[in-house]
């Protein structure tokens, strides 16, 4: 694990500080079959703007005109895309109902270790106009302790890791927060009683000072943009605009732009009603997705089955390393069509629960039987 551990660091091109490896003591698993859950080709033309060259197009760097940022912004806002029933058809055909494929979805796991990546806003807790008041349901929280119990299971989220945890609260499941920078494996009890923390990977720490004096010029320059929230994740960055009027998303871009410009080490991305702001190391849900099988004992196991369910453009990179990996697949949480690396849909935070309740069931009458 160490030298896994040493090994990523360098490659990321951070510092590597801070890594703790307590990953080693998880969990034994059995191994047997292999089975690949291959995504459908995607469909073509229900949506008009690719929002993978738009996200291209924003970095930072180069330059995007104001208009492309807020077409992008729209486009991630998908309140805003109007899709036709035919457009929301095909959409569904390629990208069907995890609900209404629960039994294939079983069938394709069959003699592997399903492992659960959930992510917090939007998945489990529905998009509220107050980021800090986007709460789960004492039903969800009790869903995903039961989750938990039956299958290893990670929440991966662009929020700060404490911020989520306080959220969540299930002490029994790995947190990887900042979108996978700072991950901590489940609480355990040492002889004497005291829980230990055991931090396990925070790939970006020597950007923590910058991140901090990048908040509060935000913070500053923001102000004249009603609506507006900035929220410090620690190792990101979020300019929230679920509350900011459409006509001003075009200056809040540009007050965000003017800012980062000093700082050409953090990036600008866009997730759901938010611009994102982090270090610009090769590090995302994707690459903690991969981190965490590692550190769970999957490297290189063909028998694991993992799946990531998300609502979020960043939540693409962890949905497209299953896709390449060929490993279990992804569940968008969407009403409307978008250009995914998902396998399947589901349609919003009550219906994640649902899907999670039935794999429960499915787990503990397979026990019992
Ligand atoms: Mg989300």
């Amino acid at each position: 694990m160490v030298s896994f551990l040493e090994e990523r660091a360098k490659n990321i091109g951070g510092g590597g500080q801070n890594i703790m490896t307590d990953a080693k003591s998880v969990l034994n698993m059995s191994i047997t079959v292999t089975v690949s859950a291959q995504k459908p080709p995607a469909p073509h033309g229900y949506i008009s703007i690719s929002t993978k060259r738009l996200l291209h197009n924003l970095e930072i760097n180069a330059g995007a005109r104001a208009s492309v940022w807020v077409d992008s912004m729209r486009a991630s806002s998908p309140t805003h895309i109007k899709s036709t029933p035919d457009d929301q058809g095909a959409w569904n055909l390629h990208h069907p109902s995890a609900l209404e494929m629960f039994e294939q979805i079983i069938d394709a796991s069959k003699g592997k270790q399903i492992i659960m990546f959930l992510d917090y806003d939007g998945t489990l807790s529905p998009i509220v106009e107050d980021p800090d008041r986007a709460f789960m349901s004492n039903k969800m929280r009790k869903t995903v302790r039961k989750l938990a119990k039956c299958f290893p299971t990670a929440i991966v989220s662009g929020r700060c890791r404490d911020k989520v945890y306080k959220f969540v609260k299930l002490a029994e499941q790995y947190y990887a927060g900042s979108h996978g920078m700072d991950i901590k494996g489940p609480e355990k009890r040492s002889k004497t009683d005291k829980v230990t923390e055991h931090v396990i990977f925070q790939p970006a720490s020597e950007f923590l000072p910058m991140i901090d004096e990048v908040y509060k010029q935000l913070v500053e320059t923001t102000k004249s943009t009603p609506g507006a929230k900035v929220e410090n994740n620690k190792f990101c960055l979020s300019v929230h605009f679920r509350c900011v009027d459409e006509k001003k998303w075009s200056g809040l871009a540009q007050q965000v732009k003017s800012v980062l410009k000093e700082y050409p080490k953090l990036r600008l991305t866009q997730g759901r009603k938010v611009l994102e702001i982090r270090p610009t190391i090769k590090w995302d849900k994707g690459k903690a997705l991969e981190f965490l099988l590692e550190s769970l004992g999957f490297a290189n196991c063909t028998d694991v089955f993992p799946v990531y369910i998300g609502d979020d453009r960043t939540d693409e990179d962890a949905f497209k390393i299953l896709r390449d990996r060929g490993q279990g697949f992804g569940i968008l949480v969407s009403k409307y069509p978008k250009d995914t690396n998902a396998s399947y849909s589901l349609q919003e935070p009550d219906e994640v629960m649902d899907f999670l309740r039935r794999l429960v069931e499915w787990k503990q009458l397979s026990m019992g039987a």
